[in-house]
């Protein structure tokens, strides 16, 4: 059996992925549970060597992945090369880490005794990942997971089955052991027994979920109830703050980049741009001109910043936060009607205010907020007023009042006079509140992907009180 993607502007079938059933994961985890003791036994050079091959055979399907991600979400090639790039920088990372996955010996208070902290691999580990950034966010699920050495099983986005299922490709030719790297693929009408089976299964250990809040929520009360660690990677809300002696032209092309990469569907995509008052009209007018320049059009024809979003839903979504927040008194910056059904221009919604939805919901759409803030205190206090906590920036030209007003954010990430995305394969990646928790990237992810054990050898007779 097996369930096709549609392309979101032709409507005409993008990819054909199989179906696949809950009661066929028992047997898929178990296959990944025999095969990894092998693999995890390997030495970390040996490890090291399939993973830089994997990023390899990773670029080398550059324009698969290409007409892969055009078909099947409506990127444009500019986001496609741009995942597979950092895509493949994230397995050249984990296979760096593959010797620093070190532990420590821990003096101990007992004579004679050697005492250690060691790291060794969970076992089985699932990764599930979105459409959005497919490519990073599918590699991400895995790299580092399997430089620790587990196996992994990757749970594909139903909406980019292909992309996904390329991944798996190119690291089934760099030569992984076999059942070290599966993939699932599932009609969206499954998805929740699926990934329930999954979970169930005893040989799954760990839980890594990059997706939506609500999903999140549902996957970790199922892994709690086997007791088993999840990771999450939830949505944002990420706000950019504009204080009064920002330097406004670099605050502008952040803030339209982070609002508008990708039409608005990145994670860290900038949802509110808080300005403080002192600034806030020059900043609008120029970052309006700026947006008007950010043309919107079909991404098979290469030639616009902005490609299509993922469906129609998402723009019915986009539509209902601004027409609310129009009705309660916002202003229209930038905006205009829809085309091809997808096609959305970027907008800009300015004068945004706690009684309006776009003030809290994410958009995960080409649409941004302008909220005014009284000075920094107020701007600091509207930043923290979400359940959401990944990334977010701060725009002054003092960098020690940049560092002081970072530091009083409540996210996972933030950055000083650069854009709330950013990502790279070296870093801690998470967030806090309804936007997850965990970390991925660099050492953390060891952490993360490796079980701490406490290890002793004694070295003299031992005396026992009884
Ligand atoms: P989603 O949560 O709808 O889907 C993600 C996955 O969950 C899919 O593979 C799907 O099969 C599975 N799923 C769906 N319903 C399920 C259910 N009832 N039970 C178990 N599994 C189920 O997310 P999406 O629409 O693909 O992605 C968009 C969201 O992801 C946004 O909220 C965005 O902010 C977030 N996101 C977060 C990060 C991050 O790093 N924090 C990165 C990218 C996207």
């Amino acid at each position: 059996m097996e369930f096709t993607r549609s392309n979101p502007i032709t409507g005409a079938v993008a990819s054909a992925a199989p179906a696949m059933q809950p009661a066929e994961m028992p047997a898929l985890a178990a296959r990944a549970a025999a095969a990894q003791p092998a693999w995890g036994a390997l030495g970390p050079n040996a490890r090291r060597a399939v993973l830089v091959k994997a990023a390899a055979a990773l670029e080398a399907r550059a324009e698969a992945f290409v007409a892969a991600m055009m078909g099947e979400v409506g990127a444009t090639r500019g986001w496609a090369l741009f995942n597979l790039g950092l895509a493949a920088s994230m397995v050249r990372e984990a296979a760096a880490l593959t010797t620093q996955i070190t532990g420590e010996v821990i003096p101990s208070d007992k004579p004679g005794c050697l005492a250690m902290a060691l790291r060794e691999p969970v076992g089985v580990i699932l990764g599930i990942a979105p459409w959005n950034a497919p490519i990073i966010l599918g590699v991400r699920a895995i790299a580092v997971p399997l430089a620790c050495g587990n196996a992994v099983i990757l749970k594909a986005s139903e909406l980019c089955p292909r992309t996904h299922a390329l991944i798996v490709e190119a690291f089934a030719e760099a030569g992984f052991p076999e059942g070290v790297v599966q993939v699932v693929t599932n009609a969206p009408a499954d998805a929740a027994e699926v990934v329930g089976a999954l979970i169930d299964a005893p040989e799954v250990r760990r839980i890594n979920f990059t997706g939506s809040t609500a999903v999140g929520r549902i996957i970790a009360t199922r892994a709690a109830q086997h007791l088993k660690p999840c990771l999450l990677e939830l949505g944002g809300k990420a706000p950019l703050i504009v204080l009064d002696d920002a330097d406004l032209d670099e605050a502008v092309k952040a803030a339209a980049f982070g609002a508008f990469m990708n039409q608005g569907q990145i994670c860290m995509s900038t949802e509110r741009i808080i300005v403080v008052d002192a600034v806030a009209d020059a900043f609008a007018e120029r970052f309006a001109a700026k947006v008007a320049t950010l043309a919107v059009g079909d991404p098979r024809e290469g030639t616009t910043p902005l490609g299509a979003v993922v469906d129609a839903k998402t723009v019915a979504h986009c539509e209902a936060l601004i027409a609310d927040a129009l009705a309660k008194g916002a202003t229209l910056r930038n905006g205009g009607p829809t085309t091809a059904n997808v096609l959305m221009p970027a907008h800009v919604i300015d004068g945004v205010t706690a009684a309006m939805r776009l003030y809290r919901e994410e958009s995960f759409g080409p649409v941004v907020a302008i909220i005014r803030a009284r000075d920094q205190a107020h701007a600091i206090t509207l930043a923290n007023d979400s359940d959401y906590g990944l990334s977010a920036a701060v725009f002054t030209r003092d960098t020690a009042r940049g560092l002081t007003v970072a530091r009083q954010i409540r996210s996972g990430i933030c950055h000083v006079n650069g854009p709330t995305v950013h990502d790279e394969a070296q870093m801690p990646f998470g967030g806090v509140g309804a936007s997850g928790y965990g970390r991925f990237g660099g050492k953390a992810g060891i952490d993360s992907f490796t079980e701490l054990r406490w290890i002793t050898v004694e070295t003299q007779p031992g005396h026992f009180p009884i």
